[in-house]
């Protein structure tokens, strides 16, 4: 690591300038950190969790079944979803449940039961505990990332074979959205880059890149990627609210996972560490996720599937117009596949944002899940809020309970949506069939097909 980098870097925990030996990073303050395959390992805020305790568990259980609720619920849209809900009506313990009589008014029940969940992971953990629990139920994609990346490297020195998701096709939304405020280049802070695409995406549009991530196993892969891509961009082990860098050391600044799992007192918390290290010209670009995100995520692989058929064509029309993506936002909390929580609308991220950064402009972007804002650093921010790694949190018996019941009867559900899921599958797989048999196939055949098919159960 070169003495010029040195000199930008400092303890992430008390501010002082660091020493570097070659292998580890010094402070003052007697904290050391080592640098292993050239990234700074700097993380200081891992955040407490009692994994052993019932609610924690507990929370943990509800984040998996909404995982499972919202990718086996695809298939519960019209016009599948009047015998589906009768099956279900019949088939669980309750049919008295007041839920289920609010799904019987609402086609869109996964929102209505992510919300109840949503209801009790608040009361069983607090938000930073959850933030930790969103992390843990990541991890799994998080490995197979690292994995694929690590096939694609042995691939690459083996052949040469550069993976073409790093071949770069001109500038995205985001990309735009910096290079009208930096133009001609700049220092830029990458937070959360995994392993690296949109950091060297960044690299290639001039900039001097400096990528940030938690996970020690992806910025691994990441260094090994530079180096065997000849690529320049700096990369660090470290906390975004707990930045090492030195003050107004950043022209630009990019998060694109913001507000998604950390808590409002942590993004708060990573916001002055942001404004701390720009420069006061320097823009931040921060991405936020929005409320309808399951919903198009549904649309789209309904489209990508099945696209070709009418009915399906008439099935999306309906989904669209229940749930409207362009009109109707709202910033509510309710959990997202139990891997992320809060939504926004333009309005309210300006608003959450407006204690650090004066914003220029907030908007959502072509790609319907997300919403961008660019801020400048405040000269005198209105808050000033300090690193807590976790508070006490107090669950009451009747709680737990509560949500252990809730648990069974929605795991009970999941069971039937997976089961459901897969009849559909093999429906679709017919209808396929059926067609490829009476070769181009009227569309009088194929309505008739459908209606057999879908009524079949
Ligand atoms: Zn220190």
């Amino acid at each position: 690591m070169s003495d010029d980098l040195v000199k930008d870097l400092v303890c992430p925990v008390c501010s002082a300038p660091l020493v570097s030996d070659g292998s580890v990073l010094s402070c003052a303050c007697g904290r050391n950190f080592p640098i292993k395959n050239n990234v700074p390992q700097m993380n200081v805020m891992e955040i407490e969790l009692d994994e052993a305790s019932e609610r924690v568990g507990c929370a943990k259980t509800l984040l998996s079944l909404s995982y499972q609720l919202a990718t086996n619920s695809a298939w519960m849209i019209p016009p599948m979803r009047k015998r589906a809900r009768v099956d279900i009506r019949k088939r669980l313990n309750n049919p008295a449940s007041p839920i289920l009589s609010r799904l019987k008014r609402e086609w869109n029940f996964e929102h209505t039961l992510q919300k109840e969940i949503t209801t009790l992971v608040d009361k069983l953990v607090s938000p930073e505990e959850l933030s930790v629990l969103f992390t843990l139920q990541w991890k799994d994609n998080l490995t197979r990332l690292a994995n694929k990346n690590r096939d694609e490297q042995a691939e690459y020195k083996k052949n040469g074979e550069y993976p073409s998701r790093f071949a770069y096709q001109g500038p995205t939304e985001r990309e735009e959205m910096i290079k009208k405020h930096l133009p001609n280049g700049g220092t830029l802070l990458y937070i959360g880059c995994g392993t690296g695409r949109e950091c060297l995406r960044y690299e290639h549009l001039g900039y001097d890149v400096f990528g940030i991530d938690t996970e020690a196993g992806l910025v691994d892969v990441m260094s090994d990627w530079c180096q065997m891509l000849g690529k320049k961009t700096k990369i660090f082990q470290m906390n975004a609210m707990a930045l090492g860098f030195k003050p107004g050391l950043f022209d630009a600044a990019v998060v694109e996972i913001y507000g998604s799992s950390p808590s409002f007192a942590q993004r708060l918390v990573m916001q002055s560490q942001l404004a701390k290290v720009l420069k006061l010209n320097g823009v931040v670009l921060v991405s936020v996720g929005r409320n309808r995100y399951t919903q198009y995520m549904q649309l789209q692989n309904l489209y990508r599937d099945y696209g070709a058929h009418p009915n399906v064509k008439k099935t999306a029309q309906l989904l669209i117009e229940q749930a409207p993506m362009q009109a109707e936002d709202e910033d509510n909390n309710n959990l997202r596949y139990g891997v992320a929580k809060n939504s926004y609308t333009p309005a309210s991220l300006s608003q959450e944002m407006s204690s650090y950064f004066d914003v220029i402009s907030c908007k959502r972007m072509q790609d319907l899940r997300y919403i961008c804002a660019v801020g400048q650093p405040l000269s005198k921010p209105k808050r000033d809020m300090a690193p807590k790694k976790s508070a006490s949190f107090e669950t009451e018996k009747s709680t737990i309970e509560a949500a252990k019941q809730f648990a069974k009867w929605l795991e009970g559900l999941v069971g039937i949506l997976k089961e459901h899921a897969e009849n559909e599958l093999i429906y679709m797989e017919e209808l396929k069939a059926l067609k490829e048999k009476h070769q181009e196939g009227s569309g009088e055949l194929e309505d008739k097909a459908w209606t057999y098919l879908t009524e079949k159960a």
